[in-house]
């Protein structure tokens, strides 16, 4: 019937948008990683209609033969899963579990450091939580004995982290520290410890809270995954370096981060 074949069209198109929406935003962390996006844009549309294929479609036979090969992991599956080349030929950014911040988490940290930010000294703490629902879930601020300089912080005692975290069965989700004076950035000794956290987990995320910075106040970075995790792992020096490569090659906003306003979190302030 004319009626109902008209209907299903435009339930179809709408449909794409939706499913174009959805897709671009599982890609997001991927744009941010300068990889071609022309390409990453063909892919999706592969990828949409590989899911669709159930259903009868009117696709050109052409495109359809480009589209076989390209596999439908990244919609179907947020998990990592095989990598995909891009043009380069190198492996393209992996897709990452969601991950959940309590919105008042990053408040509660300030106030707690506000005493060290006062003195110009910095803070840091690890965040742990769990895995949920195929998402992780930030769920306590642990607060380790420290020493820190107005540029640098360092955990003491760590096995101390280690046993509040067991006994609650949570793990290191990223960590968080404070720049009293500097701007919003990773430093290369940041980018060093970050690396331990992310070889450890790929979602792992390191908040820099900077509460002088007025145009960036705070920032949720990781490596580029694979090729900042690349330059770090191959990176001898310690204490404040530069790098060859420039900052955005390296790190970047995470963008696989919810702020999560019915998150419950604990403190436990071991200093
Ligand atoms: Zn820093
Ligand atoms: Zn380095």
């Amino acid at each position: 019937m004319a009626v109902k074949d008209s209907v299903s069209k435009v339930v179809d198109s709408t449909m794409d948008s939706i499913l174009s929406v959805f897709n671009v935003r599982w890609l997001h962390p991927t744009e941010e990683c300068d990889l071609p996006l022309k390409n990453e844009i063909e892919n999706d549309n592969s990828q949409l209609d590989n899911i669709r294929q159930p259903s009868p479609h009117p696709v050109l036979p052409q495109v359809e033969q480009e589209l076989l090969p390209i596999s439908p992991s990244v919609v179907a599956d947020p998990q990592p899963g095989p990598s995909k080349l891009s043009q380069d030929g190198m492996p393209s950014s992996r897709s990452f579990h969601d991950l959940h911040i309590p919105v008042k988490m990053m408040e509660e940290f300030l106030r707690l450091a506000q005493d060290n930010t006062a003195k110009d000294l910095e803070t840091c703490g690890v965040l742990a939580g769990s895995l949920r629902n195929r998402a992780f879930h930030v769920t306590m601020l642990i607060i380790p004995k420290q020493e820190s300089t107005s540029y640098s912080c360092q955990t003491l005692n760590e096995e101390e982290i280690f046993e509040v975290q067991d006994m609650r069965s949570l793990f290191p989700l990223g960590w968080i520290h404070t720049h009293p004076t500097q701007t919003c950035f990773m430093s290369s000794v940041d980018l060093h410890t970050h690396y331990s956290y992310q070889v450890m987990l790929p979602e792992a995320i390191a908040i820099v809270m900077a509460p002088m910075d007025t145009d960036s106040p705070y920032g949720i970075f990781h490596l580029c995954d694979p090729r900042g995790v690349a330059v770090i792992r191959k990176c001898d020096l310690r204490g404040f370096h530069p790098h060859e490569e420039p900052d955005d090659f390296i790190y970047e906003p995470c963008s696989h981060v919810h702020m999560n306003p019915d998150l419950e979190f604990d403190v436990v302030d071991l200093r």
